[in-house]
């Protein structure tokens, strides 16, 4: 393991440090009783400290370099690995790996940290992700209306749980030291399940924050509806006819998915 070679394009940023990897499974709440998945094992730090505190670990871990090394360091442990692109594995095979409910606990690959919250937030058995992202999309995961971070993200995130911004990271703590600091978000799903389409919904969200400085009823105008007839429902309503979407909290969002049903189609 000596010359291992850091992938930049499997966005490889390693932890070492023990406290802070304790730390982090202490934010995640991880009991005996749990059963946690983590993305992206790397050397297996984050998941030896998962691995002491849990009930079972399933790690996936893209970067076959690495197969050896973890397998005979987590040899006879609670801790499963699959060498596997986590994200070419569909949710009945995640399903069949996993068994039941988990929380998620990663240091993730940062180039690929929305598309794996877009989908393991949308999963039925997960409880809660705690994960660590860069700075900067943490803030925007926990953005509250009018600041210039909220946007898809966060209302993605919000929609689906309770999200809090737990530990900063300086960027010193990671090797190779990547060019921004970092953040550990905690991501509580909500238990009660709503009679919503979420890929729908975010792609209404998504239409709505098309062109942020432009009113919503600009980008959602389609060829049936015009902007006018937007500016209607929203007044009759009781929103103003300029609402601009960065200006919607995720109640609203949930509220104009059904009043706008017959756009988002
Ligand atoms: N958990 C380790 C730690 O904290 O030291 C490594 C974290 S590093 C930021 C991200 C890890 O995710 C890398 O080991 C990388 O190879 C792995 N990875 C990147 N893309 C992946 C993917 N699509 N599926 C599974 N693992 C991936």
């Amino acid at each position: 393991m000596g010359n291992f070679t850091f992938k930049k394009k499997f966005g490889q940023n390693f932890l070492s440090d023990k406290n802070l990897l304790n730390e982090i499974v202490a934010k995640a709440g991880v009991t005996s009783d749990d059963v946690v998945v983590e993305i992206g094992a790397g050397k297996g730090a984050l998941t030896e400290a998962i691995s002491a505190a849990a009930k079972k670990v399933y790690s996936f871990e893209v970067d076959k370099e690495l197969i050896d090394y973890l397998t005979e360091k987590f040899d006879g442990t609670n801790v499963e690995f699959v060498f596997k692109d986590v994200m070419d594995i569909s949710d009945k095979e995640l399903h069949e790996i996993v068994g039941g409910k988990f929380k998620l606990v990663a240091n993730l690959p940062y180039y690929i940290t929305s598309p794996i919250l877009t989908r393991f937030l949308q999963n039925e058995y997960l409880e809660s992700a705690t994960v660590m992202v860069q700075e900067e999309v943490a803030d925007r995961i926990i953005a509250g209306p009018r600041t210039k971070d909220y946007g898809v993200l966060t209302v993605m995130c919000q929609l689906l749980g309770e999200t809090k911004k737990v530990l900063r990271v300086n960027r010193k703590m990671f090797y190779p030291v990547p060019n921004v600091d970092s953040a550990v978000v905690k991501i509580e799903k909500y238990k009660h399940k709503e009679e919503i389409d979420y890929n729908k919904l975010i792609a209404f969200v998504k239409k709505s924050f098309t062109m942020r400085r432009k009113k919503l009823s600009a980008n959602l105008e389609t060829a049936r509806f015009s902007k006018q007839a937007i500016e209607e429902v929203l007044v009759d309503n009781g929103y103003l006819a300029t609402t601009r979407a960065e200006e919607l909290s995720i109640n609203d969002f949930k509220r104009l998915y059904w009043l706008f049903l017959d756009i988002i189609g």
